[in-house]
């Protein structure tokens, strides 16, 4: 067996000790394992030794072929950037998105996941951070967003997602964290309506992001670090 068990068990005690200083539920945040890049064979050992059932793309090709290899209740996450034509193969094979972060992403990605008779869930990606290499909405972008997201008769909107700069020190993720679950308050308030999901922090910066309020933590490295 590979090394990647015993990480995963440990960064999954860490997300719940972290989950349980903040006053939250130690059930509360979901580990997403992030599993771009990783042979077939270390995601069928999360599989098998520690009951994992959800893995994250970033890219569709090899999204499709992890799909088809791989047991049949996986439920798979995309969080890559998009391009309109691939919208379809997102489709078919993941069923949550958390990386919509174009107004006419939206209404593209509902017309096809009726004509696919799925029920993607969606999450909206926020560039809070305002860098220049990064995928999202611009925060102003977000209203006529939302707008769109609240229309949609197939897919379903969830919440919000974002990626923090890998440089930001903890004051910085805090304002970055904090103005996305804000962001999601506002458009609670707007539409009347529930967004459960907040996917926010990565290897380097969940525990911040857990204390502002992620329901997500996408982590990669820390699973796979010394297996590969
Ligand atoms: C790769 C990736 C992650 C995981 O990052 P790590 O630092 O490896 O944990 C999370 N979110 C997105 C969108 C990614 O592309």
């Amino acid at each position: 067996m590979s090394l990647v068990p015993n990480n995963y068990r440990n960064v999954l005690s860490a997300v719940r000790q972290v989950s349980e200083k903040c006053g939250r539920n130690a059930d509360e945040v979901k580990l997403l394992v992030v599993s771009k890049t990783m042979p077939t064979e270390l995601l069928q050992e999360l599989y098998d030794e520690c009951n994992v059932r959800e893995f994250a793309e970033n890219r569709v090709p090899e999204l499709s072929g992890k799909v088809a290899a791989l047991p049949k209740d996986i439920k798979w996450h995309f969080i890559g950037p998009i391009q309109s034509n691939k919208i379809r193969k997102i489709v078919q094979n993941a069923q949550f998105i958390h990386s919509v972060s174009a107004v006419d992403q939206i209404s593209r990605l509902d017309r096809i996941a009726g004509e696919e008779g799925k029920t993607p869930e969606f999450l909206l990606e926020v560039n809070v951070s305002g860098e220049a290499s990064k995928g999202g909405l611009r925060p102003d972008e977000l209203p006529e967003a939302a707008a769109e997201a609240v229309k949609c008769t197939s897919a379903v909107w969830k919440g919000l997602m974002t990626m923090a700069p890998i440089d930001a020190d903890d004051d910085f993720l805090n304002e970055i964290f904090s103005t996305l679950a804000g962001l999601k308050q506002d458009c609670e308030k707007r539409f009347n309506i529930e967004l459960p999901e907040l996917s926010m922090g990565m290897s380097g910066d969940f525990p911040v992001a857990i204390a502002c309020g992620a329901s997500i933590v996408r982590v990669g490295t820390r699973i796979f670090e010394g297996a590969v």
